[in-house]
């Protein structure tokens, strides 16, 4: 709706002018490209080859180029893994949970789940040895099985790299049948321009504390087996804002560096408000360098933390969640005034459950040691036992193997405070 008639793809001419400014704009020697949608690989493999040529053409020297994708899985076949295995593109995979949660909501034109679709790309990543994260959206049909949803993506999936992003669907009284209804099932004429107004949800959205119980029961299992062996975002995140870091927009005082290009070169100040009053200009017109510079963008991100209202100024867990993000700020807080975020209820109760493990955890880092200690406590605080697990002893996740090679200190992979990505 915000582009009538368009078919969504971005010219040749335009990648070019694209990738030669992200290239040229960045001091920096790392430089991310990331393809989001819709979905990005409609866009046909070559133009995916014909960028990394054009990386390669303007690319200053010493600049190293990271590469990921966020798609729903369904095209991808031998060519596509072999290609992202080739460019070391991280592919960011969306998955629900077991078939029946996956498909409650992830549906083709014709109504179908993509669950087998799905797995078929996954199958084909694992098999190119292709590096993939989970990315789970967290609704009201699969809000209430955490474990389920955890278990199958780290036992069935072997994810060790896993997201969580709440879905929360705003609506206005005038638009919430439509938005029920879903984007697919909806005729032209109801069909409206999205925005983040309104001060209501869809019945797909996840209810707050809701969010909260979802993210404690999963924090509870990975705290007692998983810690340093498969990475939530979340929890990561959170260990970072425990050690005084913020590695996420979400969770800092302000942002404002996630911004969005659309198919015909139009910037917007974050892909969450790809909208017109939040349309920074056209990358043909103005270098996009000028447009992230701008008073425009620095305002939507100082604007995160200025709005707060004196609710989340006061609030002893404001350090780990600075309101969240803002476009979800649409509720009241209890005395009355505007802008507190929908989740805030989900985010009190998971912040105030992991404050001691966060604690320990951070702890132990500033100590030089490793956060998978954390395990030893909890276990022997759930058997009661004394004295700490030792390092030959049975690891007590129940893996069978020897806890310093399971997840002690020999073990390979390490709990860091890691994620920046959006
Ligand atoms: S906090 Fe929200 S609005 Fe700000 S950049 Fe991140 S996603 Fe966008
Ligand atoms: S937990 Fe609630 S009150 Fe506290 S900072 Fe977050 S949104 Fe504000």
């Amino acid at each position: 709706m915000l582009y009538p008639g368009s078919r969504f793809r971005m010219a040749d001419d335009l990648l070019e002018i694209y990738i030669r400014q992200l290239l040229e704009a960045h001091q920096t020697p790392e430089v991310g490209v990331n393809w989001q949608g819709g979905e990005p690989t409609l866009m046909g493999l070559d133009f995916f080859k014909r960028s990394i040529a054009l990386v390669e053409k303007y690319k200053k020297p010493g600049q190293q180029v990271g590469y990921t994708i966020q798609t729903n899985g369904v095209l991808l076949d031998d060519d596509w893994c072999a290609f992202f295995k080739a460019h070391g593109v991280l592919v960011g995979l969306s998955v629900d949970g077991p078939k029946a949660l996956h498909d409650a909501y992830r549906v083709n034109k014709g109504g179908r789940g993509s669950f087998d679709q799905v797995m078929r790309g996954l199958a084909c990543l694992q098999k190119h040895g292709a590096d993939f994260n989970i990315l789970c959206t967290v609704h009201a049909a699969n809000g209430d099985h955490p474990l389920e949803v955890y278990r199958f993506f780290r036992d069935e999936l072997q994810a060790r790299h896993i997201q969580f992003i709440p879905i929360v669907e705003r609506a206005t009284a005038e638009d919430l049948a439509a938005t029920n209804k879903g984007w697919g099932e909806q005729d032209s004429a109801e069909r409206r321009l999205y925005t983040q107004s309104g001060a209501l949800v869809s019945e797909r959205s996840i209810g707050a504390e809701q969010f909260g119980r979802f993210l404690i029961a999963i924090f509870e299992e990975w705290v007692r087996r998983d810690v340093g062996t498969v990475f939530v975002q979340t929890f990561d995140v959170a260990l970072g804002s425990w050690l005084g870091q913020h590695n996420l927009c979400v969770v800092s005082p302000t942002c404002g560096n996630s911004l969005a290009l659309e198919h015909n070169g139009d910037l917007y100040s974050c892909d969450h408000f790809v909208e017109p009053d939040h349309l920074l200009g056209n990358i043909r017109d103005k270098p996009m360098a000028d447009m992230v510079a701008s008073d425009k963008q620095r305002r939507f991100g100082c604007a995160k933390f200025e709005t707060l209202p004196k609710y989340c100024r006061n609030c002893d867990v404001l350090f780990a969640c600075y309101g969240d993000c803002p476009r979800n700020r649409f509720i009241k807080t209890p005395d009355g005034e505007p802008g507190l975020n929908y989740l805030c209820a989900g985010y009190k109760l998971f912040y105030h459950h992991i404050d001691k493990p966060m604690k320990e955890m951070a702890d132990l880092l500033r100590q030089g040691r490793y956060a998978d200690e954390v395990m030893q406590s909890y276990t022997i605080g759930d058997n009661g036992l004394p004295g700490k697990v030792g390092r030959n002893a049975p690891c007590p996740c129940g893996s069978g193997r020897k806890y310093k090679r399971c997840h002690g200190a020999d073990a390979k992979s390490r709990s860091q405070p890691s994620s920046t990505s959006h």
